[in-house]
C-alpha cells in the first residue's frame, strides 16, 4: 500500500505516465468465493481499500465481463515503466550516482572484518566492459541481479554455498488482443498459489495483452533463455480468458512478448517468499542479496529502501560515508520503527514491505542491476 502511493506521488511529481484505471478480481464459480473472501481479508488487514461486488455491480462496470462474484480494487493502476525507469535515473544521477550500462560484475572481495581504526574497508568488485574492465572499491554492494542473482552470489569468495538458494526460472508469456479492447480495467482471475493467473494488463495507448501464462524452464542458466511466445500457446490463454470473457473471438490472440521470474523454489514445492539477505543472514558486512523478486518487485520498488538499508547494522553504514550515513542511519531507524509497527498489526506487513529504494542505497555503494 506505502509502496503504491510512493510510487503515485513519484509519478506525479516527475511527471511520468500513469492511470489509476482499477482493478476487478473475479470469481468464475462459487468454489472461488471463499479464496477471493480470503483476499478481501488480507486486504483489509494490509488497509487496501477493496470492494467485494457480486456478479452483476462487476458487470455493471465492464459488461463484457463473466463472474459469479468480484474485488474491486479502484486504486490500482498502470504506469508507463520506461518511464519511470528515465526518471529514476536521472533521481540518481542528481544525487551523485551514476548508471554504468553494458558493465558485467564478475567477483567481489570483501573485507574481512567490518571496522577497525581506519573504518570499514571497501570491497573490491571486478566488472567486465566490451572495452575490458576495472575495478571498483564499494562501501555496500547490493546483489540485484535478478535472474542472475543466485549465478552473482556464487562467483563472490564469501558468503558460504549455503546461504545462496537454488535458481529456477519460469517463464511468462503475453498475448496481444487483436480485436476492439473489452475491459476499461484490469481484470485478474482468483489466484492460484503464487502464481496470478492468466489476466488482461492494459497499456496507457489502451491496448489490451493476456498474460502471462507459467511455463517452468528446464535450465539452470540464464544466459540460455529462449524468449519466444510459442504460438501453440494460444489455446490455453484462449480457455483461460473465456472463463472470464466468453465473448474472446477466436483468432483474436497475437504473440505479444515474455519475460521470466527468477524462482528460488523447484517446481512441485511449496513457493517461498523472496528474500533480502543482509549481513545479519549471511554474514558478510556491506553486502546485500535481492533472491526471488518477482512481480510486484517494480510496483513496490519505492518501498524497498527499508530492509535493505535495514539489513545493514546502522553503524557500518553510517561509517561508510560520513554526512549520507548519518541521515540514513536516522532513516534506518525510523524504518525499522515502522515496520515493527506494521508487522505487529500484519505479520504480512513486514514481507511485503521487503522490498528496495534503489535510489537512496546507490549513493552508498554500488548496485548490481543497472
Ligand atoms: C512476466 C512477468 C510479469 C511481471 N509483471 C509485473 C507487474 O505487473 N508488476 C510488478 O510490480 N512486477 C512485475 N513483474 C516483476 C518485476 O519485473 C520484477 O520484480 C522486477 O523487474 C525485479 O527488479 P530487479 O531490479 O530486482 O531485477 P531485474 O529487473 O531482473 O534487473 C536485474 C538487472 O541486473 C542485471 N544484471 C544481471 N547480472 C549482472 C551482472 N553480473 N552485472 C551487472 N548487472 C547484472 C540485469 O541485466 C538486469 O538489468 C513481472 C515479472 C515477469 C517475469
Amino acid at each position: 500500500m506505502r509502496g503504491k502511493e510512493l510510487l503515485y506521488a513519484f509519478c506525479a511529481e516527475h511527471g511520468v505516465p500513469h492511470r489509476r484505471c482499477g482493478k476487478l478480481i473475479v470469481a468464475t464459480g462459487a468454489e472461488q468465493h471463499a479464496a477471493l473472501a480470503t483476499l478481501a481479508e488480507r486486504a483489509a488487514a494490509a488497509g487496501v481499500r477493496v470492494e467485494p461486488m457480486t456478479a452483476a455491480e462487476a458487470q455493471a462496470l465492464e459488461p463484457q465481463l463473466q463472474c459469479t462474484a468480484a474485488l474491486h480494487s479502484p486504486s490500482s493502476g498502470i504506469v508507463d515503466s520506461h518511464a519511470l525507469m528515465l526518471a529514476l535515473q536521472g533521481e540518481l544521477e542528481r544525487a551523485g550516482g551514476a548508471v554504468a550500462l553494458r558493465s558485467r560484475v564478475g567477483t567481489v572481495t570483501f573485507p574481512a572484518a567490518v571496522s577497525g581504526a581506519s573504518g570499514p574497508e571497501p570491497a573490491i568488485v571486478q566488472v567486465h566492459t566490451p572495452e575490458g574492465g576495472y575495478e571498483l572499491a564499494a562501501g555496500c554492494v547490493v546483489n540485484a541481479a535478478g535472474l542472475h542473482a543466485p549465478l552473482v552470489a556464487r562467483r563472490f569468495a564469501r558468503p558460504a554455498a549455503a546461504h545462496v538458494p537454488p535458481a529456477h526460472f519460469a517463464k511468462g508469456s503475453y498475448f496481444a488482443l487483436t480485436a476492439p479492447p473489452p475491459f476499461k480495467r484490469l481484470i485478474y482471475p482468483v489466484p492460484v498459489d503464487a502464481w496470478l493467473g492468466v489476466h488482461v494488463t492494459l497499456d496507457l495507448a489502451g491496448q489490451v495483452r493476456f498474460g502471462p501464462d507459467h511455463e517452468w524452464l528446464d535450465i539452470d542458466d540464464p544466459s540460455r533463455i529462449d524468449y519466444t511466445v510459442q504460438m501453440a500457446r494460444a489455446a490455453g490463454f484462449e480457455d483461460a480468458i473465456r472463463r472470464y470473457w466468453p465473448a474472446l473471438p477466436s483468432d483474436a490472440l497475437a504473440p505479444a512478448y515474455s519475460g521470466v521470474r527468477p524462482k528460488i523454489h523447484a517446481p512441485g514445492t511449496p513457493a517461498p517468499d523472496f528474500r533480502i539477505d543482509g549481513p545479519a543472514v549471511h554474514g558478510v558486512a556491506g553486502l546485500v542479496n535481492l533472491f526471488g523478486i518477482e512481480s510486484p518487485g517494480s510496483d513496490r520498488l519505492l518501498w524497498r529502501s527499508a530492509p535493505v538499508v535495514a539489513a545493514q547494522p546502522s553503524e557500518a553504514v553510517a561509517g561508510l560515508i560520513p554526512q549520507a550515513g548519518r541521515r540514513f542511519a536516522a532513516d534506518i531507524a525510523a524504518y525499522r520503527r515502522a515496520d515493527e509497527r506494521a508487522a505487529h498489526r500484519d505479520p504480512w506487513q513486514r514481507v511485503r514491505n521487503e522490498v528496495v529504494d534503489l535510489r537512496q542505497y546507490a549513493r552508498l555503494g554500488i548496485v548490481i542491476a543497472a
